[in-house]
């Protein structure tokens, strides 16, 4: 009985039924057994359609009496309309959205419902049960994630017909760790999964499954890890010299407590011929910039090279100038490297850092990972490694240099271990002392004259401002235009007699350059700007900034833009304008407030996470972890902390368990679209 044989083999499965579970993703048993519910119905806790209030969640019994599909005038939109009588007798009015096949169900049929009372009247359908067509019509009802094609109840039915076959499945954990963490065996915990007698049981199989598939996880980030330590050595550098001294001194402050120890643990990694693979998590000016350098300028100092890859040509040019200051100073040769600089130009840059003549490359990841050869690269630092893909990073893993991984969108930790698991984490939680936390106010549209009387005021007490302008999502050359209209807009309105620029991505390098440049030297009072500044600019006088239509952005980019302002000693401002708010959506409302509560990266990540769903947090996406079968990353945290701990111990007390356990991880990685 082979686990991966397909579902035709099944009895009731024919090819026109295979063909349905095929467009969700169920080609054999194994997968079909491993459909767990996502949810579940209860025949025996419901309740009345008279006890709702508005906006209320529930689960009602009821009897239908008529159904009918409701004309509208949007093609795509099909309304079903189904009046119902539940067990108290109260009657309501029941709302599906594109459920045309369910006008066909018969006067007099026992419904399960769960949804929610609208607003203005009328029960919202999220999930129905039709009883008497599913087998199971007392205790839990199983809810699959179904298709037109494939109802759940028809799911049920077939799931029902997998399951004696999973006791032939192998069973991947070691008895020790089964027994250890009191753990199900897998069959049973499938068979329970989809057929629990209370809801407790569902859980404990699902975090069984769940904790399997986290375990194969890290042992695949483990097992990458090992086999990259063995494979490859980075140069083990001297400690601390007279280079990295005059660093120090040449810094116009002294480090605060967490870079200290953030750079301790930097140079215990470089002290090894182990690779370096570190996390650097920190929000917008806490100050991971000059740890980065600090490792950097550790190559150099025992005669290596250093790279600093950003993933745009603004935030790397933005790196350089910082970075060019301090080496001046110190006597290290670096050059920029970007598409931009003239094709003769890169290709002498390039010679240099062939010959050795260049100490440190600030670029593109692009540029230094494709063109670049270096005569001894002993450290590369990639900044906002989110954005940068999971086969570069692997393609530059397996390379040798010591690699420092930065990211100003931080995550909680334990999800970083997981998404990021072969990589060990550090965290800068706090920023600099004596930097006040940016004042935000969310501003109801209607009052967005008040903000800009504000703006004013700062403006008139010399200090310099950011207008974000709307997002708009169709095209970067629409919203350059879109940009360009609103600093016109606003030069004869809000401001005007103010020096107002643009700065937007369609600009020439030299432009855009030209544009941050004169904002820097006070040449320009306002830049009025598209989310290209989101990263890199860095102008202490400017203290306040207005994001227009704020409700479009996300979370963790508000906060990135958010962290353009506060980076002086003055108290600075961010004013979100968003449309009444009585029109956002809970979760846009929820976005806003969350930023004016606080300004930690780490809770904003969380309250983001919660909000979008784990699968959307950027990193993950990238990982391919966001279609994780059984574990739930948010609910699962003190689980993954187990698994990985569990990761570790196997691997080195009992290699031989990752037969069976290395399998299920590759078909983890397999069915995640892993490299
Ligand atoms: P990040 O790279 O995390 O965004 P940076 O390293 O660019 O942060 O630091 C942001 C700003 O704070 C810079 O202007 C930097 O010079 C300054 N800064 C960094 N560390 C300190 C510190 N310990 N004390 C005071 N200012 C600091
Ligand atoms: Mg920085």
């Amino acid at each position: 009985m082979d686990a991966d044989a397909s579902v035709e083999t099944l009895s009731g499965v024919g090819p026109r039924v295979a063909e349905r579970l095929e467009g969700l993703g169920l080609r054999t048993v194994r997968e079909l057994a491993e459909h767990i519910p996502r949810a579940y119905l209860d025949w025996e806790q419901v309740a009345s359609f008279g006890d709702l209030s508005a906006g209320e969640e529930a689960t009602v019994r009821c009897t239908l009496e008529r159904i009918r599909v409701r004309p509208t005038r949007r093609r795509n939109l099909k309304i079903v309309e189904g009046i119902v009588v539940d067990a108290a007798g109260v009657r309501e009015t029941a709302i599906w959205f594109n459920q045309a096949y369910l006008a066909k169900l018969d006067a007099g049929t026992e419904l399960l419902l769960h949804g929610t009372r609208e607003l203005g009247g009328g029960f919202r359908v999220a999930r129905t049960e039709v009883r008497g067509t599913g087998l199971h019509t007392v205790g839990l009802v199983p809810e699959y994630r179904a298709s037109e094609d494939v109802p759940s109840y028809r799911l049920r039915a077939y799931v029902d017909a997998a399951l004696p076959r999973v006791r032939f499945f192998p069973d991947p954990l070691p008895a020790r760790l089964r027994q250890e963490q009191r753990l199900p065996l897998r069959a049973d915990a499938l068979v329970a999964a989809h057929r629990p007698r209370d809801r407790a049981e569902a859980e404990t199989a699902r975090r069984r499954l769940a904790f399997e598939e986290l375990l194969a996880l890290q042992l695949g980030f483990q097992e990458r890890r090992r086999a990259l330590e063995e494979q490859s050595t980075a140069p083990a550098l001297p400690d601390d010299g007279e280079l990295i001294e005059r660093y120090r001194d040449a810094l116009p402050f002294t480090l605060t407590e967490e870079q200290e120890s953030a750079i301790a643990e930097i140079r215990q990694d470089l002290g090894v011929p182990t690779p370096m693979q570190r996390l650097l998590q920190g929000d917008v000016g806490s100050g991971k910039t000059v740890v980065a350098l600090y490792a950097l300028l550790r190559a150099v100092e025992a005669g290596h090279q250093g790279a600093l890859m950003a993933p745009t040509e603004t935030l790397a040019e933005q790196h350089f100038l910082t970075v060019e200051g301090i080496c001046n100073e110190l006597g290290v040769r670096c050059e920029l490297l970007t598409s931009s600089v003239p094709a003769a130009q890169r290709r002498a840059v390039r010679d240099r850092l062939a010959s050795g003549e260049t100490d440190l490359a600030v670029g593109t990841h692009a540029l230094i990972q494709e063109e670049v050869e270096f005569r001894s690269l002993a450290v590369a630092v990639v900044d906002e490694q989110h954005r940068f893909g999971v086969e570069q990073r692997r393609a530059l893993g397996r390379t040798t240099p010591h690699v420092l991984h930065m990211t100003a969108t931080p995550i909680p930790r334990t999800l970083a271990q997981t998404v990021f698991g072969d990589l060990d984490v550090t965290e800068i939680a706090r920023p600099p002392a004596g930097r006040k936390p940016v004042i935000t106010r969310w501003v109801g549209h209607e009052r967005s004259g008040e903000a800009y009387t504000r703006l004013r005021r700062h403006l008139e007490a010399g200090r310099q401002a950011y207008v974000v302008c709307p997002l708009v999502s169709e095209s970067e050359a629409i919203e350059a235009r879109a940009a360009e209209q609103e600093a016109e807009r606003l030069r004869a309105a809000e401001l005007r007699g103010l020096r107002v620029g643009v700065l937007h991505g369609k600009l020439k390098t030299a432009e855009r350059r030209e544009v941050m440049a004169a904002f820097k030297r006070r040449e320009l009072d306002v830049l009025v700007a598209t989310t290209v500044i989101e990263v890199g600019l860095d102008v202490p006088n400017a203290t306040i900034m207005i994001v227009q239509e704020a409700d479009r952005f996300g979370l963790a980019q508000l906060h990135q833009l958010r962290g353009r302002v506060g980076r002086g000693a003055e108290q600075s401002y961010c004013l979100l304008v968003s449309r009444p708010k009585e029109e956002l959506t809970e979760d846009a409302a929820r976005r806003l407030e969350a930023l004016v509560e606080t300004s930690d990266g780490f809770e904003l990540a969380e309250v983001d996470l919660e909000l979008r769903g784990e699968g959307q947090l950027l990193g993950v996406r990238q990982s391919g972890l966001s279609d994780l079968k059984f574990a739930r990353l948010l609910r699962d945290r003190k689980l993954i902390v187990t698994a990985r701990t569990w990761a570790e111990r196997l691997m080195d007390e009992d290699p031989a368990i990752l037969g069976p356990l290395a399998l299920e991880a590759q078909r983890v990685e397999d069915s995640r679209g892993f490299a």
